[in-house]
């Protein structure tokens, strides 16, 4: 997401936030996009995963529609306990974490 009152023709870095825990983006902070500017940085996708990959457990409420893909899709799906109306589900997750895992760029890898 965009930090509120963010100019849509000169976007900054800082002006990015994860849709889950609104960290700003930085060079030291991983962020993955999903559709129309939804961000989840690495620290909540490794909370997702964990949750969702490695638990075989979900906390959204059934039917929740997702952040990143906008779909309402019936599998398990996490939550942000900071901010309810963000949800990632299976499918996002596990395509986030791949993603995440293979840039370079950053040094984020899946939770064990
Ligand atoms: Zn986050
Ligand atoms: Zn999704």
């Amino acid at each position: 997401m965009h930090r509120p009152g963010t100019n849509p023709d000169n976007v900054q870095q800082s002006d990015v936030l994860c849709d889950f825990c609104r960290r700003e983006w930085t060079d030291d902070l991983p962020v993955i996009e999903g559709h129309q500017g939804s961000i989840i940085c690495g620290h909540c996708l490794a909370l997702a995963y964990r949750l969702i990959v490695l638990n075989k457990s979900g906390n959204a409420p059934e039917g929740a529609k997702c952040t990143m893909c906008l779909e309402h899709r019936a599998e398990l799906a996490w939550q942000s306990p900071a901010y309810p109306e963000a949800v990632i589900c299976k499918r996002c997750t596990n395509q986030a974490a791949a993603t995440l895992s293979k840039d370079k760029d950053y040094n984020w890898q899946k939770p064990q």
